[in-house]
Protein backbone atom coordinates (compact mmCIF):
# COMPACT_ATOMS: atom_id res chain seq x y z
CA UNK A 1 0.00 0.00 0.00
CA UNK A 2 0.95 3.47 -1.19
CA UNK A 3 -0.31 6.56 1.35
CA UNK A 4 -1.36 9.60 -1.21
CA UNK A 5 -1.32 12.87 0.38
CA UNK A 6 -2.55 15.85 -0.50
CA UNK A 7 0.35 18.64 -0.88
CA UNK A 8 -1.72 21.67 -0.04
CA UNK A 9 -1.86 20.65 3.65
CA UNK A 10 0.34 17.13 3.62
CA UNK A 11 -2.44 15.24 4.87
CA UNK A 12 -2.48 11.30 4.17
CA UNK A 13 -6.34 10.93 1.68
CA UNK A 14 -6.13 7.72 0.83
CA UNK A 15 -3.76 4.43 0.41
CA UNK A 16 -3.36 2.70 -2.56
CA UNK A 17 -2.05 -0.47 -3.19
CA UNK A 18 1.10 -0.95 -4.99
CA UNK A 19 0.84 -3.98 -7.67
CA UNK A 20 3.75 -6.91 -7.10
CA UNK A 21 5.13 -8.37 -10.43
CA UNK A 22 2.75 -11.25 -10.23
CA UNK A 23 -0.52 -8.83 -10.33
CA UNK A 24 0.69 -6.75 -13.19
CA UNK A 25 1.60 -10.19 -14.81
CA UNK A 26 -2.35 -11.28 -14.41
CA UNK A 27 -3.75 -7.76 -15.91
CA UNK A 28 -1.62 -8.15 -18.64
CA UNK A 29 -2.45 -11.56 -20.11
CA UNK A 30 -6.13 -10.84 -19.08
CA UNK A 31 -5.76 -7.68 -21.55
CA UNK A 32 -4.05 -9.83 -23.72
CA UNK A 33 -6.76 -12.06 -23.80
CA UNK A 34 -9.09 -9.13 -24.03
CA UNK A 35 -7.80 -7.66 -27.36
CA UNK A 36 -9.16 -10.21 -29.99
CA UNK A 37 -12.92 -8.95 -29.19
CA UNK A 38 -12.14 -5.57 -28.77
CA UNK A 39 -10.00 -5.66 -32.04
CA UNK A 40 -12.64 -7.23 -33.54
CA UNK A 41 -15.61 -5.37 -32.68
CA UNK A 42 -17.50 -3.43 -35.62
CA UNK A 43 -16.03 -0.24 -36.17
CA UNK A 44 -19.13 1.78 -34.95
CA UNK A 45 -19.26 -0.08 -32.27
CA UNK A 46 -15.74 0.82 -30.78
CA UNK A 47 -16.66 4.27 -31.58
CA UNK A 48 -20.40 4.02 -29.52
CA UNK A 49 -18.44 3.08 -26.55
CA UNK A 50 -15.38 5.12 -26.73
CA UNK A 51 -18.49 7.77 -27.18
CA UNK A 52 -20.76 6.59 -23.91
CA UNK A 53 -16.92 6.95 -22.38
CA UNK A 54 -16.25 10.12 -22.74
CA UNK A 55 -19.41 11.06 -21.91
CA UNK A 56 -19.53 9.24 -18.64
CA UNK A 57 -16.25 11.29 -18.02
CA UNK A 58 -18.02 14.59 -18.73
CA UNK A 59 -21.04 13.78 -16.19
CA UNK A 60 -18.39 13.11 -13.56
CA UNK A 61 -15.99 15.97 -14.58
CA UNK A 62 -16.58 17.96 -11.30
CA UNK A 63 -15.87 15.10 -9.43
CA UNK A 64 -12.27 14.30 -11.23
CA UNK A 65 -11.23 17.52 -10.64
CA UNK A 66 -12.26 17.78 -6.92
CA UNK A 67 -9.98 14.41 -6.76
CA UNK A 68 -7.11 15.88 -8.45
CA UNK A 69 -7.16 19.32 -6.63
CA UNK A 70 -6.59 16.86 -3.44
CA UNK A 71 -4.51 14.31 -4.98
CA UNK A 72 -1.81 16.71 -6.91
CA UNK A 73 -2.77 20.66 -5.70
CA UNK A 74 -3.97 21.55 -9.42
CA UNK A 75 -5.98 24.78 -9.32
CA UNK A 76 -9.59 23.90 -9.61
CA UNK A 77 -10.10 25.56 -12.80
CA UNK A 78 -6.72 23.60 -14.38
CA UNK A 79 -8.72 20.31 -13.15
CA UNK A 80 -12.10 21.23 -14.51
CA UNK A 81 -10.12 21.57 -17.92
CA UNK A 82 -8.33 18.64 -17.82
CA UNK A 83 -10.92 16.54 -16.97
CA UNK A 84 -12.64 17.57 -19.84
CA UNK A 85 -9.65 17.25 -21.58
CA UNK A 86 -10.14 13.51 -21.02
CA UNK A 87 -13.84 13.87 -22.26
CA UNK A 88 -12.83 15.69 -25.36
CA UNK A 89 -9.65 13.51 -26.39
CA UNK A 90 -12.54 10.31 -26.51
CA UNK A 91 -14.69 12.22 -27.93
CA UNK A 92 -12.30 12.96 -30.74
CA UNK A 93 -10.85 9.42 -31.06
CA UNK A 94 -14.13 8.18 -31.03
CA UNK A 95 -14.39 9.35 -34.66
CA UNK A 96 -11.15 7.41 -35.68
CA UNK A 97 -12.31 3.68 -35.74
CA UNK A 98 -14.57 4.51 -38.60
CA UNK A 99 -12.04 6.05 -40.33
CA UNK A 100 -8.83 3.96 -39.64
CA UNK A 101 -8.13 3.86 -43.54
CA UNK A 102 -5.69 2.11 -45.31
CA UNK A 103 -4.63 2.95 -49.06
CA UNK A 104 -4.95 1.36 -52.21
CA UNK A 105 -1.92 1.98 -54.20
CA UNK A 106 -1.05 1.30 -57.68
CA UNK A 107 1.16 -1.78 -58.56
CA UNK A 108 1.62 -3.88 -61.90
CA UNK A 109 -0.34 -7.77 -61.84
CA UNK A 110 -2.84 -6.97 -59.41
CA UNK A 111 -3.99 -4.67 -56.95
CA UNK A 112 -2.36 -3.56 -53.54
CA UNK A 113 -4.02 -2.56 -50.46
CA UNK A 114 -2.86 -1.74 -46.91
CA UNK A 115 -4.41 -2.12 -43.67
CA UNK A 116 -3.82 -0.44 -39.81
CA UNK A 117 -3.88 -3.54 -37.65
CA UNK A 118 -3.71 -2.46 -33.67
CA UNK A 119 -0.93 -3.69 -32.22
CA UNK A 120 -2.08 -5.52 -29.49
CA UNK A 121 -1.95 -4.63 -25.39
CA UNK A 122 -0.17 -0.96 -24.64
CA UNK A 123 1.39 -0.10 -21.61
CA UNK A 124 1.09 3.52 -21.00
CA UNK A 125 2.96 5.17 -18.02
CA UNK A 126 1.73 8.70 -16.33
CA UNK A 127 3.80 10.65 -14.65
CA UNK A 128 2.23 13.26 -11.82
CA UNK A 129 2.33 16.02 -13.19
CA UNK A 130 -1.06 15.98 -15.24
CA UNK A 131 -2.84 12.77 -14.14
CA UNK A 132 -5.86 13.03 -16.28
CA UNK A 133 -4.98 14.45 -19.34
CA UNK A 134 -1.47 12.71 -20.21
CA UNK A 135 -3.48 9.57 -19.48
CA UNK A 136 -6.56 10.31 -21.81
CA UNK A 137 -3.35 11.10 -24.28
CA UNK A 138 -2.37 7.41 -24.62
CA UNK A 139 -5.34 5.14 -23.70
CA UNK A 140 -7.63 7.39 -25.77
CA UNK A 141 -6.21 6.80 -29.37
CA UNK A 142 -4.72 3.48 -28.12
CA UNK A 143 -8.25 2.17 -27.84
CA UNK A 144 -9.82 3.37 -30.74
CA UNK A 145 -7.27 1.65 -32.64
CA UNK A 146 -8.33 -1.41 -31.49
CA UNK A 147 -5.92 -2.07 -28.30
CA UNK A 148 -6.41 -3.08 -25.17
CA UNK A 149 -4.59 -0.74 -22.59
CA UNK A 150 -2.89 -1.33 -19.52
CA UNK A 151 -2.31 1.97 -17.64
CA UNK A 152 0.22 2.63 -14.58
CA UNK A 153 -0.55 6.16 -12.74
CA UNK A 154 2.60 8.11 -11.14
CA UNK A 155 2.58 5.96 -7.32
CA UNK A 156 1.89 9.82 -5.76
CA UNK A 157 -0.92 10.82 -8.09
CA UNK A 158 -3.25 7.80 -8.96
CA UNK A 159 -6.89 8.59 -7.46
CA UNK A 160 -8.29 10.37 -10.93
CA UNK A 161 -6.84 7.43 -12.94
CA UNK A 162 -8.14 4.68 -10.33
CA UNK A 163 -11.53 6.57 -10.96
CA UNK A 164 -11.09 6.77 -15.08
CA UNK A 165 -11.14 3.03 -14.89
CA UNK A 166 -14.26 2.43 -12.52
CA UNK A 167 -15.93 4.72 -15.30
CA UNK A 168 -15.01 2.99 -18.54
CA UNK A 169 -16.58 -0.26 -16.84
CA UNK A 170 -19.55 1.92 -16.33
CA UNK A 171 -19.54 3.06 -19.89
CA UNK A 172 -19.35 -0.36 -21.14
CA UNK A 173 -16.10 -0.74 -22.59
CA UNK A 174 -15.53 -4.49 -21.80
CA UNK A 175 -13.37 -5.96 -18.91
CA UNK A 176 -9.54 -6.37 -19.33
CA UNK A 177 -9.57 -3.92 -22.30
CA UNK A 178 -8.61 -0.87 -20.19
CA UNK A 179 -6.86 -1.48 -16.61
CA UNK A 180 -5.13 1.17 -14.19
CA UNK A 181 -2.64 -0.92 -12.24
CA UNK A 182 -1.05 1.24 -9.65
CA UNK A 183 1.79 0.75 -7.81
CA UNK A 184 5.81 1.31 -8.49
CA UNK A 185 7.82 2.45 -11.37
CA UNK A 186 10.57 -0.07 -10.75
CA UNK A 187 7.88 -2.55 -10.14
CA UNK A 188 4.93 -2.08 -12.34
CA UNK A 189 6.07 -0.04 -15.45
CA UNK A 190 9.32 -2.39 -15.65
CA UNK A 191 6.99 -4.90 -16.23
CA UNK A 192 5.40 -3.04 -19.21
CA UNK A 193 8.45 -2.74 -20.81
CA UNK A 194 9.62 -6.52 -20.20
CA UNK A 195 6.50 -8.48 -20.64
CA UNK A 196 6.49 -10.11 -24.11
CA UNK A 197 2.75 -9.57 -24.06
CA UNK A 198 2.76 -6.06 -24.03
CA UNK A 199 3.45 -4.83 -27.65
CA UNK A 200 3.81 -0.77 -27.26
CA UNK A 201 4.93 1.43 -24.51
CA UNK A 202 3.92 5.11 -24.23
CA UNK A 203 5.80 6.58 -21.77
CA UNK A 204 5.66 10.54 -20.41
CA UNK A 205 8.36 11.81 -17.83
CA UNK A 206 11.71 12.24 -16.90
CA UNK A 207 14.23 11.78 -20.10
CA UNK A 208 16.64 9.22 -17.66
CA UNK A 209 13.77 6.89 -17.23
CA UNK A 210 12.65 7.46 -20.86
CA UNK A 211 16.14 6.54 -21.71
CA UNK A 212 16.11 3.27 -19.88
CA UNK A 213 12.56 2.30 -21.26
CA UNK A 214 14.16 2.73 -24.68
CA UNK A 215 16.56 0.48 -24.15
CA UNK A 216 14.77 -1.97 -22.31
CA UNK A 217 12.34 -2.50 -25.29
CA UNK A 218 14.92 -2.63 -27.63
CA UNK A 219 15.30 -5.96 -26.25
CA UNK A 220 12.05 -7.28 -27.64
CA UNK A 221 11.86 -4.82 -30.17
CA UNK A 222 8.88 -3.55 -28.76
CA UNK A 223 7.47 -0.11 -29.95
CA UNK A 224 7.92 3.23 -27.82
CA UNK A 225 6.42 6.82 -27.70
CA UNK A 226 8.30 9.06 -25.01
CA UNK A 227 7.65 12.39 -23.81
CA UNK A 228 10.35 13.48 -21.60
CA UNK A 229 11.85 16.69 -20.24
CA UNK A 230 11.55 20.35 -21.72
CA UNK A 231 13.93 23.60 -20.88
CA UNK A 232 11.39 25.71 -23.56
CA UNK A 233 12.50 28.98 -24.47
CA UNK A 234 10.29 32.43 -24.92
CA UNK A 235 11.91 34.62 -27.22
CA UNK A 236 10.44 38.40 -27.15
CA UNK A 237 11.81 41.13 -29.50
CA UNK A 238 11.92 44.52 -29.56
CA UNK A 239 8.60 44.45 -32.24
CA UNK A 240 6.54 42.63 -30.27
CA UNK A 241 3.97 43.63 -28.22
CA UNK A 242 5.53 43.91 -25.18
CA UNK A 243 2.53 44.91 -22.78
CA UNK A 244 1.54 41.82 -23.92
CA UNK A 245 4.34 39.39 -24.04
CA UNK A 246 4.98 40.97 -20.34
CA UNK A 247 1.46 40.25 -19.05
CA UNK A 248 1.32 36.75 -20.25
CA UNK A 249 4.23 35.36 -19.90
CA UNK A 250 3.93 34.12 -16.23
CA UNK A 251 1.30 31.86 -17.37
CA UNK A 252 3.41 30.59 -19.72
CA UNK A 253 5.77 29.27 -17.43
CA UNK A 254 4.13 29.10 -13.39
CA UNK A 255 0.92 27.20 -14.90
CA UNK A 256 0.73 24.22 -12.28
CA UNK A 257 3.61 26.03 -10.50
CA UNK A 258 5.90 24.95 -13.37
CA UNK A 259 5.64 21.50 -13.30
CA UNK A 260 4.68 21.08 -16.81
CA UNK A 261 6.93 19.59 -19.27
CA UNK A 262 5.70 23.02 -21.79
CA UNK A 263 6.77 25.29 -19.31
CA UNK A 264 8.32 28.36 -20.91
CA UNK A 265 10.97 28.18 -18.43
CA UNK A 266 13.93 30.76 -20.23
CA UNK A 267 12.65 34.02 -21.40
CA UNK A 268 14.77 35.80 -24.22
CA UNK A 269 14.39 39.24 -24.11
CA UNK A 270 16.17 41.46 -26.97
CA UNK A 271 18.52 43.74 -25.58
CA UNK A 272 17.40 46.71 -26.81
CA UNK A 273 14.22 46.12 -24.88
CA UNK A 274 15.50 44.28 -21.62
CA UNK A 275 15.13 46.64 -18.75
CA UNK A 276 11.29 47.70 -20.27
CA UNK A 277 10.80 44.15 -20.45
CA UNK A 278 11.78 43.13 -16.47
CA UNK A 279 9.44 47.34 -15.99
CA UNK A 280 6.33 44.90 -17.29
CA UNK A 281 7.10 41.53 -15.94
CA UNK A 282 7.56 42.32 -12.26
CA UNK A 283 4.17 43.55 -11.51
CA UNK A 284 2.66 40.61 -13.54
CA UNK A 285 4.59 37.66 -11.97
CA UNK A 286 3.79 39.56 -8.71
CA UNK A 287 0.03 39.23 -9.50
CA UNK A 288 0.06 35.48 -9.65
CA UNK A 289 -2.59 34.22 -7.24
CA UNK A 290 -0.93 31.93 -5.78
CA UNK A 291 -2.97 29.84 -3.03
CA UNK A 292 -5.85 27.38 -2.08
CA UNK A 293 -6.21 25.20 -5.16
CA UNK A 294 -10.14 25.15 -4.41
CA UNK A 295 -11.23 29.20 -4.92
CA UNK A 296 -12.02 29.46 -8.57
CA UNK A 297 -9.50 32.98 -8.38
CA UNK A 298 -6.53 30.74 -7.76
CA UNK A 299 -3.99 30.51 -10.63
CA UNK A 300 -1.18 28.71 -8.89
CA UNK A 301 -1.00 26.23 -6.22
CA UNK A 302 1.70 24.11 -4.40
CA UNK A 303 4.22 21.85 -5.80
CA UNK A 304 2.99 18.01 -5.88
CA UNK A 305 5.24 16.44 -3.08
CA UNK A 306 8.19 17.16 -0.59
CA UNK A 307 10.85 15.22 -3.12
CA UNK A 308 10.03 17.93 -5.99
CA UNK A 309 9.73 20.98 -3.41
CA UNK A 310 13.08 19.86 -2.41
CA UNK A 311 14.42 19.43 -5.85
CA UNK A 312 13.34 23.03 -7.24
CA UNK A 313 14.49 24.82 -4.17
CA UNK A 314 17.72 23.15 -4.55
CA UNK A 315 17.86 24.93 -7.81
CA UNK A 316 17.51 28.51 -5.51
CA UNK A 317 21.01 27.86 -4.00
CA UNK A 318 22.45 31.89 -5.18
CA UNK A 319 24.18 30.75 -8.25
CA UNK A 320 22.03 32.91 -10.24
CA UNK A 321 20.54 36.36 -8.74
CA UNK A 322 16.99 36.43 -7.54
CA UNK A 323 15.48 39.67 -9.44
CA UNK A 324 11.94 39.27 -7.76
CA UNK A 325 9.69 36.64 -6.56
CA UNK A 326 5.74 36.74 -6.08
CA UNK A 327 4.17 35.83 -2.77
CA UNK A 328 2.61 31.91 -1.50
CA UNK A 329 1.29 30.22 2.27
CA UNK A 330 3.17 29.11 5.01
CA UNK A 331 2.74 26.62 7.13
CA UNK A 332 1.84 23.38 5.79
CA UNK A 333 1.69 22.36 1.95
CA UNK A 334 4.76 22.38 -0.37
CA UNK A 335 4.46 26.20 -1.32
CA UNK A 336 6.94 28.24 -3.33
CA UNK A 337 6.70 31.51 -4.42
CA UNK A 338 6.80 32.35 -8.41
CA UNK A 339 10.50 33.59 -9.04
CA UNK A 340 12.24 35.20 -11.52
CA UNK A 341 16.18 34.69 -12.09
CA UNK A 342 18.18 36.92 -14.32
CA UNK A 343 20.30 37.92 -16.03
CA UNK A 344 20.83 34.77 -16.37
CA UNK A 345 24.48 33.59 -18.80
CA UNK A 346 23.48 30.24 -21.05
CA UNK A 347 26.17 28.13 -19.62
CA UNK A 348 24.71 28.41 -16.17
CA UNK A 349 22.84 25.51 -14.42
CA UNK A 350 19.78 27.17 -14.57
CA UNK A 351 19.46 27.94 -17.81
CA UNK A 352 20.54 24.27 -18.92
CA UNK A 353 18.64 21.95 -16.48
CA UNK A 354 14.43 21.31 -16.46
CA UNK A 355 13.49 22.89 -12.77
CA UNK A 356 10.02 21.90 -13.20
CA UNK A 357 8.59 24.30 -10.53
CA UNK A 358 8.26 27.90 -10.48
CA UNK A 359 10.87 29.64 -11.43
CA UNK A 360 12.35 31.55 -14.63
CA UNK A 361 15.37 32.40 -15.96
CA UNK A 362 15.65 35.79 -17.77
CA UNK A 363 18.44 36.08 -20.49
CA UNK A 364 19.01 39.18 -23.48
CA UNK A 365 20.24 38.56 -26.69
CA UNK A 366 21.26 40.65 -29.54
CA UNK A 367 19.69 40.33 -32.58
CA UNK A 368 17.33 37.00 -34.43
CA UNK A 369 20.52 34.70 -35.19
CA UNK A 370 22.21 34.98 -31.66
CA UNK A 371 18.15 34.57 -30.29
CA UNK A 372 17.97 31.18 -32.10
CA UNK A 373 21.43 30.27 -31.11
CA UNK A 374 20.42 30.86 -27.67
CA UNK A 375 16.66 28.83 -27.73
CA UNK A 376 18.71 25.99 -29.16
CA UNK A 377 21.59 25.97 -26.68
CA UNK A 378 19.56 23.25 -24.72
CA UNK A 379 19.61 19.43 -25.24
CA UNK A 380 15.71 19.79 -24.84
CA UNK A 381 12.99 20.73 -27.66
CA UNK A 382 9.46 20.19 -26.90
CA UNK A 383 7.79 23.83 -26.98
CA UNK A 384 7.98 27.44 -26.89
CA UNK A 385 6.81 30.82 -28.01
CA UNK A 386 8.23 33.52 -30.27
CA UNK A 387 6.84 37.53 -29.79
CA UNK A 388 7.22 39.68 -32.74
CA UNK A 389 4.82 41.73 -35.40
CA UNK A 390 7.19 40.68 -37.90
CA UNK A 391 4.93 37.88 -39.21
CA UNK A 392 8.04 36.60 -41.60
CA UNK A 393 10.73 36.67 -38.55
CA UNK A 394 8.10 34.96 -36.34
CA UNK A 395 7.56 32.11 -39.50
CA UNK A 396 11.66 31.88 -39.83
CA UNK A 397 12.46 32.04 -36.40
CA UNK A 398 9.41 29.18 -35.64
CA UNK A 399 11.52 27.02 -38.47
CA UNK A 400 14.90 27.81 -37.38
CA UNK A 401 13.88 26.91 -33.62
CA UNK A 402 14.63 23.25 -32.74
CA UNK A 403 11.47 22.14 -31.22
CA UNK A 404 8.12 19.91 -31.71
CA UNK A 405 5.53 22.58 -30.56
CA UNK A 406 5.83 26.37 -31.04
CA UNK A 407 3.49 29.44 -30.87
CA UNK A 408 3.01 32.79 -32.09
CA UNK A 409 2.01 35.73 -30.02
CA UNK A 410 0.95 33.07 -27.63
CA UNK A 411 1.49 30.18 -25.04
CA UNK A 412 -0.42 27.46 -26.51
CA UNK A 413 -1.39 24.65 -24.55
CA UNK A 414 -1.14 21.17 -25.97
CA UNK A 415 -3.99 20.61 -28.46
CA UNK A 416 -5.44 17.61 -28.72
CA UNK A 417 -6.04 18.63 -32.09
CA UNK A 418 -2.62 19.00 -33.53
CA UNK A 419 0.33 16.84 -33.05
CA UNK A 420 2.29 16.58 -29.44
CA UNK A 421 5.64 15.85 -29.40
CA UNK A 422 9.51 16.67 -28.74
CA UNK A 423 12.94 16.90 -30.69
CA UNK A 424 16.25 15.82 -29.13
CA UNK A 425 15.92 14.63 -25.77
CA UNK A 426 12.40 15.82 -25.49
CA UNK A 427 11.04 12.62 -26.41
CA UNK A 428 10.27 10.53 -30.01
CA UNK A 429 6.87 10.36 -31.70
CA UNK A 430 3.95 12.41 -31.19
CA UNK A 431 0.75 12.01 -29.51
CA UNK A 432 -2.53 13.61 -30.79
CA UNK A 433 -3.45 14.78 -33.62
CA UNK A 434 -4.89 13.21 -36.24
CA UNK A 435 -2.16 10.82 -36.77
CA UNK A 436 -2.11 9.41 -33.08
CA UNK A 437 -3.62 6.10 -34.20
CA UNK A 438 -0.37 5.45 -36.12
CA UNK A 439 1.89 5.21 -32.81
CA UNK A 440 -0.79 1.85 -32.07
CA UNK A 441 -1.15 0.36 -35.52
CA UNK A 442 0.88 -1.69 -37.87
CA UNK A 443 0.42 -1.26 -41.54
CA UNK A 444 -0.17 -4.18 -43.46
CA UNK A 445 0.16 -4.69 -47.12
CA UNK A 446 -1.65 -7.22 -49.05
CA UNK A 447 -1.04 -7.55 -52.85
CA UNK A 448 -3.54 -9.19 -54.97
CA UNK A 449 -2.86 -11.07 -58.47
CA UNK A 450 -5.36 -9.92 -60.86
CA UNK A 451 -3.65 -12.14 -62.94
CA UNK A 452 -4.67 -15.22 -64.85
P1 LIG B 1 9.83 9.65 -13.58
O1 LIG B 1 10.60 8.98 -12.53
O2 LIG B 1 10.32 9.61 -14.97
O3 LIG B 1 8.33 9.03 -13.50
C1 LIG B 1 7.39 9.03 -14.55
C2 LIG B 1 6.61 7.73 -14.53
O4 LIG B 1 7.49 6.63 -14.81
C3 LIG B 1 5.98 7.40 -13.19
O5 LIG B 1 4.76 6.73 -13.38
C4 LIG B 1 7.00 6.46 -12.58
O6 LIG B 1 6.48 5.63 -11.58
C5 LIG B 1 7.41 5.66 -13.79
N1 LIG B 1 8.69 4.97 -13.67
C6 LIG B 1 9.73 5.26 -12.84
N2 LIG B 1 10.72 4.38 -13.02
C7 LIG B 1 10.33 3.50 -13.97
C8 LIG B 1 10.92 2.36 -14.58
N3 LIG B 1 12.14 1.94 -14.28
N4 LIG B 1 10.22 1.70 -15.54
C9 LIG B 1 9.00 2.12 -15.89
N5 LIG B 1 8.37 3.18 -15.33
C10 LIG B 1 9.05 3.87 -14.39
O7 LIG B 1 9.59 11.14 -13.21
P2 LIG B 1 9.54 11.74 -11.73
O8 LIG B 1 10.56 11.11 -10.85
O9 LIG B 1 8.16 11.65 -11.30
O10 LIG B 1 9.96 13.23 -12.03
C11 LIG B 1 11.34 13.56 -12.20
C12 LIG B 1 11.54 14.63 -13.23
O11 LIG B 1 11.03 14.19 -14.49
C13 LIG B 1 10.77 15.91 -12.98
O12 LIG B 1 11.39 16.74 -12.08
C14 LIG B 1 10.74 16.47 -14.38
O13 LIG B 1 11.95 17.10 -14.70
C15 LIG B 1 10.57 15.27 -15.24
N6 LIG B 1 9.15 15.04 -15.59
C16 LIG B 1 8.74 15.35 -16.83
C17 LIG B 1 7.42 15.16 -17.18
C18 LIG B 1 6.90 15.47 -18.52
O14 LIG B 1 5.72 15.72 -18.67
N7 LIG B 1 7.70 15.43 -19.56
C19 LIG B 1 6.52 14.67 -16.25
C20 LIG B 1 6.97 14.35 -14.97
C21 LIG B 1 8.31 14.52 -14.68
P3 LIG B 1 6.58 6.11 -10.02
O15 LIG B 1 5.66 7.23 -9.86
O16 LIG B 1 6.14 4.92 -9.28
O17 LIG B 1 8.02 6.47 -9.79
MG1 LIG C 1 11.05 9.00 -10.34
Amino acid sequence: MHDVINPANEQVIASVPSATVEETDEAIVRAHEAFPAWRDLAPGDRANLLRAFSDVVRDHAEELAQLEVANAGHTISNARWEANNVANVLAYYAGAPERLFGRQIPVPGGIDITFKEPVGVVGVIVPWNFPMPIAGWGFAPALAAGCTVVLKPAEITPLTAIRLGELALEAGIPAHVFTVVTGKGSVVGQRFVDHELVRKVVFTGSTEVGQGIMAGAARQVKAVTLELGGKSANVIFADADLEKAAASAPYGVFDNAGQDCCARSRILVQRSVFDRFMELFEPAVKGVKVGDPLLDATEMGPLVSKAQFDTVSGFLDGSAPIAFQGECPDGPGYWLPATVLAPVDSTARVFQEEIFGPVVVVTPFEDEADAIRLANDSEYGLSGSIWSRDLGRAIRVSRAIESGNLSVNSHSSVRYWTPFGGYKKSGLGRELGPDALDAFTETKNVFISTEE
